[in-house]
């Protein structure tokens, strides 16, 4: 369907030498769009780099560190000289500190609130102006389930991902005139490095408490993979969702729905 094509477009996916941003990139890039992604180590966007030329996608990889606002206004300048205008923005990037806020720094505290929400802000400030100009742009934030939920040792990421829904909803009220739509995706627990931990098998052949917790509680009876976001993601950048704004599609095999 030509609604769900994303031909000559532009899209900015932050974070995405790997992982879950990683298969949105590769999604877009199926879909026809020009894959530009950063990561904060040069390393991180050498291997993304290999990782796209092995799945014969031509990608343009940057190094910054989106919680820096000089780096990102600076990255986005380039990337508009170097290959056009952003017509996507995806904020994918985010780091977890799993400890128990009373056990956390303040230190600590901020800088997942810096990664995981005041990035996202930088960033989408960085690229709405040019998307003004051009009229039109799409945002997609990732988000997470503890957008909505509370849980032990994630209280700065919950905070943070809690906050991500709001941006959402305000740059879709504030900027859905210039029709820029921003919705977030919320993926439930999928399996990537972040998440790796909580998969591994124990010496005596046990699951970690948390493997037992999902596999019982998600309707779908698996940890979610990467492919799983592919679909809502593309939708949500495309004109067949020119009229969802401000919304945040969990993407959970029905976990929230459960619990
Ligand atoms: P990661 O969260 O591990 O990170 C994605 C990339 O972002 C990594 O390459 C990371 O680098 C990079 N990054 C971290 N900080 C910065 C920074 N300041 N500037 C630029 N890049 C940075 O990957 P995932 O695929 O697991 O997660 C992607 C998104 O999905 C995140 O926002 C996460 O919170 C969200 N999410 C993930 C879930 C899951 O189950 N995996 C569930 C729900 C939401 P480095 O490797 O050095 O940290």
């Amino acid at each position: 369907m030509k609604k769900f094509s994303l031909e000559g477009k532009v899209a900015l996916i932050t974070g995405a030498s790997y992982g879950i941003g990683f298969a949105i990139a590769s999604a877009y890039a199926g879909a026809g769009a020009v894959i530009v992604f950063n990561d904060i180590r040069q390393e991180l966007v050498d291997k993304g780099l290999a990782a796209y030329e092995e799945k014969g996608i031509k990608a343009h990889g940057y190094v910054c560190d989106v919680t820096d606002e000089t780096q990102v206004q600076a990255m986005v300048t380039q990337i508009e000289k170097e290959v056009g205008v952003i017509d996507i923005l995806v904020n994918n990037a985010g780091i977890i500190k799993r400890i128990p806020m009373c056990d956390m720094t303040a230190e600590q505290f901020r800088q997942v609130i810096d990664v995981d929400l005041n990035a996202p802000f930088i960033v989408s400030k960085a690229v709405i102006p040019s998307m003004i100009k051009k009229g039109h742009g799409k945002i997609i934030n990732i988000c997470s389930m503890m957008s909505e939920l509370g849980r032990e040792t994630v209280s700065a990421y919950a905070a943070a991902k809690g906050g991500l829904k709001m941006l959402t909803r305000n740059i879709a009220s504030e900027y859905g005139e210039f029709n820029i739509q921003c919705n977030g995706i919320g993926p439930g627990y999928i399996a990537t490095p972040q998440t790796a931990p909580l998969r591994e098998i124990r010496p005596d052949g046990s699951r970690h408490p948390f493997d037992q917790f999902i596999l019982a509680k998600t309707p779908a009876a698996r940890w979610g993979v990467t492919e799983d976001l592919q679909g809502p993601a593309v939708f949500l950048a495309s004109e067949a969702s020119d009229f969802v704004n401000g919304h945040v599609l969990y993407v959970d095999g029905g976990i929230l729905a459960y619990i």
